[in-house]
């Protein structure tokens, strides 16, 4: 979802990098054969990612909710010559197409993609992070973050997606909130009453929790 008119997201597209030709076939390849594309990070938010990632070169990314690759492979344009990725998902029916698209971005030996429940395998990774991405199911983001807050650097970042939930953050007095939304805006005021970070809400695409641990 949007919250900015569509000629100004496309003047902003324009004067900004293309998408990569294997950015283009992951989306392409995701809308043809995948459930929920609508998912993927796409061009901006794709470019976005990237330039963070830059500005923040880290040795360490960790990345919760692989999907097929799309926002992982942008992630990991900046990582240090040296540095790892872990991606983690459910879904192990995307993992062929998911593989494929590590291997063809040159990536495969520099992304650790773990297939199972994150909520399981975040607690056996031994690693200080520099950068996290949330952006699994909305129901266990306070669950990611607490699990992940210890074992990212002072200075670290954890970024999370979709925390404006297509505008349903806003509620209506009387509105009937359901359970997703519900989790979405007790993550976002966790996040804001927690004073081991400094954050901001960037209203990018569907919003973009930007968490700086202290
Ligand atoms: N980051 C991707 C989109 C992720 S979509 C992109 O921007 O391109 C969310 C993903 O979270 C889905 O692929 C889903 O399978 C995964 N997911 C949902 N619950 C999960 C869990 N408990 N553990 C790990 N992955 C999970
Ligand atoms: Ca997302």
């Amino acid at each position: 979802m949007d919250f900015i008119p569509e000629d100004i997201l496309k003047y902003c597209e324009d004067h900004s990098d293309k998408e990569h030709p294997l950015l283009l076939k992951i989306t392409r390849e995701t809308h043809a054969k995948v459930l929920m594309p609508r998912m993927l990070s796409g061009h901006l938010q794709g470019r976005i990612l990237s330039m963070m990632s830059h500005m923040i070169r880290p040795k360490r990314i960790l990345e919760i909710g692989t999907y097929t690759g799309y926002s992982g492979i942008c992630l990991a344009e900046g990582l240090t010559p040296d540095g790892i990725m872990y991606t983690i998902d459910i879904n192990d029916e995307l993992a062929p197409m998911v593989n494929r698209f590590f291997e063809e971005a040159g990536l495969s030996d520099r992304i650790k993609y773990l297939l199972g429940n994150a909520l399981e395998i975040i607690p056996t990774l031994e690693e200080t992070f520099d950068l996290v991405f949330v952006d699994a199911d909305k129901i266990n983001y306070a669950k990611y973050y607490d699990l992940v807050i210890d074992k990212v650097r002072p200075g670290g970042y954890i970024i999370s997606d979709n925390v404006l939930w297509s505008g349903k953050v806003i509620v209506e007095a009387g509105q009937k909130i359901d359970k997703d939304t519900r989790a979405i805006l007790d993550f976002n005021t966790k996040v804001q009453n927690d004073p081991r970070v400094e954050n901001v809400l960037m209203p990018i695409r569907d919003g973009l929790l930007v968490a700086r641990k202290k």
